[in-house]
């Protein structure tokens, strides 16, 4: 057997397409992301630039505001409120990772859920935890559905393996796929004999950062794999997947590049798309109140 292609690029391409012509509709107004992104990760700057390419390409104005590394919590709170508060403002995303002197869950959790296009606040967690329609699921883990249902496979019993447990992927991956119907495993670093439980899996995504740690002999024949993964070896990008070992066991797998990463921009503009939606019809109508909210509601 050798494994389809689930090519990432050209869904997530298919998807802008649609986004720019529902945008279009509105010529008198159209959706605004702001991004924030602190001190100079290198990496972190071309994630941004390329959200801010793919923003302009189907009609999204992408603001990027750029601050200093030392900038203090306070201000970047205050930032933040500011955006919270700005009606011309419909998504807010604080681009990962923040210098180490800021609290970074403080941070993220005062985002407005209204404006929350990433999925990472507490309330758009627990409207997930719901099955809930109105959260905003955060983009990598609806784009890995996106490509789950593309391929139109029914997800009801299938066993799913999701190998990493983060914030803004594994956890909210597990839930995703458990609220379409999927008997779901969430793996980790202390997972014991993890080959053992990915072997059983119908559907794995890895999430763990590992360049090809998984192998042709930890799944079984047929099994559909995502590589959600962004890693370098010896120079070269590749995901958590043995992508030439595996490819001839599994029936679809996903490459990287090419793979999940277009389809997470993709989802994080339709997200803000959205985002603007709701807040044409509904003004905004949640703030943060969370600990040390700087919302002036
Ligand atoms: P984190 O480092 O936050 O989380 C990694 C997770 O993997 C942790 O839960 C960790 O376990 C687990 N893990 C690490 N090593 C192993 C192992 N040997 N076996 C099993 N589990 C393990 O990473 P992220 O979730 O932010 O990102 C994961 C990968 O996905 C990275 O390569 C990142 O670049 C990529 N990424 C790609 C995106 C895309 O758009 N394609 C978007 C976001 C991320 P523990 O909790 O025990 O430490």
């Amino acid at each position: 057997m050798t494994a389809q292609i689930i090519d990432g690029k050209f869904l997530a391409q298919k998807i802008c397409s649609e986004l720019k012509q529902k945008i279009s509709a509105f010529n008198d107004n159209s959706p605004c992301l702001a991004v924030i992104l602190v001190g100079d990760d290198e990496a972190s700057r071309i994630y941004v630039r390329n959200k801010q390419k793919k923003a302009a390409e189907v009609g999204i104005n992408c603001r990027v505001i750029e601050l200093s590394s030392s900038i203090g919590e306070n201000a970047l709170l205050s930032t933040i409120n500011e955006l919270n508060n700005d009606p011309d403002v419909h998504g807010i995303i604080v681009q990962l990772p923040l210098p180490e002197h800021l609290d970074k869950q403080k941070i993220i959790f005062s985002i407005s859920p209204d404006k929350d296009v990433d999925g990472f606040t507490p309330y758009n967690n627990g409207l997930l935890s719901y099955n809930h329609h109105d959260a905003f699921i955060s983009a990598t883990p609806k784009g890995v559905l996106a490509m789950l249902q593309s391929i139109g496979i029914d997800l009801r019993g299938k066993h799913a393996v999701v190998i990493g447990r983060s914030q803004i992927v594994g956890r909210p991956m597990g839930k995703l796929l458990l609220n379409h119907d999927c008997t779901v495993t969430i793996t980790h670093s202390h997972t014991v004999n993890l080959p053992s439980i990915t072997q059983t899996a119908d559907i794995i995504v890895s999430a763990c950062g590992q360049p090809q740690m998984i192998k042709s002999s930890w799944i079984k024949d047929g099994a559909i794999i995502i590589d959600v993964g962004i890693n370098r070896l010896n120079g070269h990008l590749c995901g958590d997947i043995d992508f030439e070992d595996v490819k001839s066991k599994a029936s679809y797998i996903t490459p990287v590049p090419g793979g999940v990463g277009p389809m997470t921009v993709a989802m994080l503009l339709a997200n803000t798309f959205e985002a603007f939606l709701r807040q044409k019809d509904h003004p905004q109508h949640h703030c943060c109140h969370g600990h040390d909210c700087h919302c002036s509601k």
